[in-house]
């Protein structure tokens, strides 16, 4: 060997430029024109980015380029908004439902006459209302929703105040709708803040990398995963991941559920974020969009990195493996021996193993020094299932070298017998 230490580069960038590569010369969709400044976009711009939860960001293509966040800070904003108000208060002023039409619709659940979603315009004004509560001035609350969307990408991110003003000269459509939300109550702002606090918002300039961490933040329970620092709740996190899985592409939403099975939100400049959870953020940027506002080639993107990563949500690939490695007899003792990461079905695998097995002596052991984590239900039964066992009549010894199972209190207070070495 040299004196230079030997490095290695992970495939996964190459992966990635190779997926762009393979659909940089489609050219099919337009730009949106609506918006006069994204009309004037150079449309072959192409970019992608992932962040997986460990906060590894790979990187391809045109990834300095910024581009405004546009619809895919509606997602962000919901989750503010659910952190400052909570899901019983969101859900007087918008619903959850996918709506199935397209973003700028004037439209209200007919029962309820609040927007369905937080994904449509409708519910993204009505959202963006109550940052901060009603005394908020649109200087403030997009201050503050600046500096949210910042804290999750990991870098300051600003406003372009030159697209702010472009898209106010031509927003007649969402007018319409901050007048229809005044009308049922629902915004108590004038038409004229609502809507600029609105297009503020979707003026926030990202690149993919930024997306991409803001995404692996949603997928990592709400903790950024670059800064170790929980932003989101966890249970928030997972409420926004499951309304863009419902209602993030517009209404192409379903189809786009059932064939690509990442929750996803795009926005009219090109840009598309996706979320696995527990496992990474996506983001694509490629301004031509199809009829209905997404992404020409980041869908293509999308969709063959679904099929090869095995990334569909639906796909129901199992990991786990044989949660019980062996049952064996050591010097008069039974040892079960458990390993991997244990949930429900690993835990199950565990009591029904124990449940059927023919103790031959008077100690069992637990011996989970093979596994790397509990998620909280299988904590719960694997302790569960000790405290019977001891209930049979069996004295439960507990190995546990790395602490695995934190303050393993059998649920009575009692705990098991804590032995250092096989
Ligand atoms: N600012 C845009 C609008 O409200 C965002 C729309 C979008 O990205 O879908 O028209």
């Amino acid at each position: 060997m040299g004196q230079e230490p030997l490095t290695v580069k992970t495939p996964i960038a190459d992966y990635l430029d190779d997926l762009l590569d393979d659909v940089r010369d489609r050219d099919a969709g337009a730009v949106a024109d609506y918006i006069p400044d994204l009309a004037g976009a150079p449309t072959d711009r192409l970019a992608a980015a992932v962040c997986t939860i460990n906060g590894v960001l790979y990187t391809a293509g045109d990834d300095d380029v910024e581009f405004s966040m546009q619809s895919i800070s509606k997602a962000f904003t919901y989750a503010l908004a659910l952190e400052q108000h909570g899901l019983d208060k969101l859900l007087e002023i918008v619903g959850m439902e996918p709506s199935g039409e397209a973003f700028n619709e004037l439209s209200l659940d007919d029962a309820t006459k609040r927007p369905m979603n937080p994904m449509i315009n409708a519910g993204a004004i009505a959202v963006n209302q109550v940052i901060d509560g009603e005394e908020a001035t649109v200087e403030n609350r997009t201050e503050t929703l600046r500096r949210f969307y910042s804290r999750l990408a990991g870098r300051e991110l600003r406003i372009d105040e030159g697209l702010v003003e472009s898209e106010l000269g031509t927003s007649d459509r969402n007018m319409a709708i901050a007048y229809m939300l005044r009308s049922y109550g629902i915004v108590r702002d004038s038409a004229r803040d609502a809507v600029e606090s609105y297009v503020r918002q979707c003026a926030v300039m990202v690149t993919v990398s930024d997306l991409a961490v803001m995404g692996a933040t949603l997928a990592n329970g709400g903790v950024q995963p670059v800064t170790g620092e929980q932003i989101i709740e966890r249970r928030v996190a997972q409420l926004v991941q499951a309304v863009m899985s419902s209602a993030g592409m517009y209404d192409a939403a379903g189809r786009w559920m059932a064939t690509v099975g990442i929750p996803a939100k795009s926005g009219v400049s090109g840009g598309l974020l996706g979320t696995l959870p527990g496992q990474l953020g996506l983001a694509t940027f490629s301004p031509r969009l199809d009829a209905q506002g997404n992404s020409e080639r980041g869908k293509l993107v999308f969709q063959r990195f679904s099929h090869e990563g095995g990334m569909h949500l639906m796909s129901a690939e199992t990991f786990g493996g044989a949660p019980v490695r062996v049952v064996k007899v050591v010097d008069d003792v039974t040892v079960f021996v458990l390993q991997g990461s244990m949930d429900f079905n690993g835990a199950e695998v565990f009591l029904r193993t124990a449940e059927t097995h023919e103790f031959r002596t008077d100690t069992v052991r637990i011996d989970i020094h093979r596994v790397n984590r509990f998620n909280r239900i299988a904590r719960t039964m694997t302790l569960e299932g000790m405290r019977r066992m001891r209930e049979d009549g069996l004295t439960v010894q507990l190995l546990d070298p790395e602490g695995v199972l934190e303050d393993p209190d059998l649920g009575d207070g009692t705990y098991p017998e804590i032995v250092r070495e096989d």
